[in-house]
Parts: structure tokens; sequence; C-alpha cells
């Protein structure tokens, strides 16, 4: 039986997060939302309404405008992690979620620089990754097929999604409703195999995502 956990980076946005919280709700499902402060501070009302139907809020930089491993600059991954979580403020997991970014959702080094490593470990943070991305941004009519095949291709899929303005979105309800259809259960818990770093203690493989 295959599990999914669905995540949604990059907002929050005026339009698309209220219609994913109305199909979420629709389904009785919860999840995670990975902000970024920069969209955040403008509407907080949107993260706000996320939390009080149950759904986890994470921390996602702040402009997501760099890979924070490919950033040599001192001092400026640690303001891109505090700026957003300060304004996540209350809102936050009591785990304190944070999930980096790179270039296509790759797994790699350039997830995390040293700096960055050493500020999420000492403020006990937990490095939330994934192993489905949907390519919801490039493909927004065809994701769902590729999202349902990855997804279960795995024991329990933690699927990447994004609530941004591409129209992918529009087919959520029917990304859910196949997967259930073909038995899938949806949990609001991540498999802790995408989980390189719980509450600042580094797992084994946290090393391969650090340059
Ligand atoms: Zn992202």
């Amino acid at each position: 039986m295959t599990t999914i956990t669905l995540t949604f980076d990059n907002g929050p946005d005026p339009d698309v997060t209220p219609h994913v919280l109305d199909t979420l709700r629709r389904h009785d499902l919860r999840s995670t939302f990975f902000v970024l402060g920069e969209k955040m501070r403008e509407r907080r009302y949107l993260t706000e309404r996320a939390h009080a139907e149950g759904h986890w809020i994470g921390n996602h930089t702040y402009n997501h405008m760099l890979p924070l491993g490919m950033s040599t600059e001192q001092g400026f991954a640690i303001a891109e992690i505090e700026r957003t979580e300060e304004l996540i403020g209350e809102l936050a997991h009591p785990r304190r979620f944070f999930r980096p970014f790179g270039g296509g959702g790759a797994l790699n080094r350039i997830l995390l620089n040293r700096e960055a490593f050493n500020h999420l470990c000492k403020n006990a943070y937990t490095c939330v990754l994934w192993n489905v991305v949907a390519e919801d941004w490039v493909r927004p009519e065809t994701w769902i097929d590729r999202a349902l095949e990855l997804s279960f291709a795995q024991q329990h899929a933690l699927v990447v999604l994004h609530d941004l303005p591409t129209g992918a979105m529009r087919g959520l309800d029917r990304f859910i409703s196949v997967a259930k259809d073909r038995g899938a259960v949806f949990r609001q818990e991540f498999p802790d195999n995408c989980i390189p770093m719980e509450r600042g203690q580094p797992g084994d493989f946290m090393e391969s995502y650090v340059s």
C-alpha cells in the first residue's frame, strides 16, 4: 500500500493557496506549506488560514533566489532562514520545519552551505526533503500522471507541489481522487528517509546535501 504526503512550496499566493486549501478540506487532508518569507509578509492571513485548518507551516527561505549551497556570502543563508522564521512566528511547527531548494528538485550539495547547516543544527530545525518531484511548474497539465507514477513507485511518497499561479493546482482534486481510487492513503507525517536532520540532530545522510 502506498502512503502519500503532500507538501506545497513557494507560496502563499492570493488565488492558488485558497483553492488548494479548499480542495484539501474537501478531501479532509492535512499537508505542509513551505512558505517564502517575501510572499508571506504581504499575505500572512493565508498562512494563518492554513495553520488554523490543521496544516503544518515550514520555512522555505525568504526569497528563493539562490540555493543556499551556492552562496559564499557570509550571513546570507542565516538571513534567508531567520527573516522567514520570524515572519512565521507562532505559526511554526514545534519541530521547526525547513526545506531547502536546489535546481529543479535535485537532491545534492547545492541545497545547503556550511553556514546554513550549522545554523539549522544550532537552532534545532528539522530539515524536510522529498522523494517525488511532480514538476507541476513545468508541466501544469500533465504533472498528475507523472506524480501518480512516481508516488506509487514509493512506499511512502513525499510529493513536492507548488501553490503558484501556473494553473497546475486545478488538477489537485483529480490527483487526490485518482490516488485514493488506486488505494493510496494520505498522511501528514513525512517519511523518515526524507528527514536528514531532526530538531537539529543530523542523520547519516545529511552531509551529502552540504557543500
Ligand atoms: Zn521551492
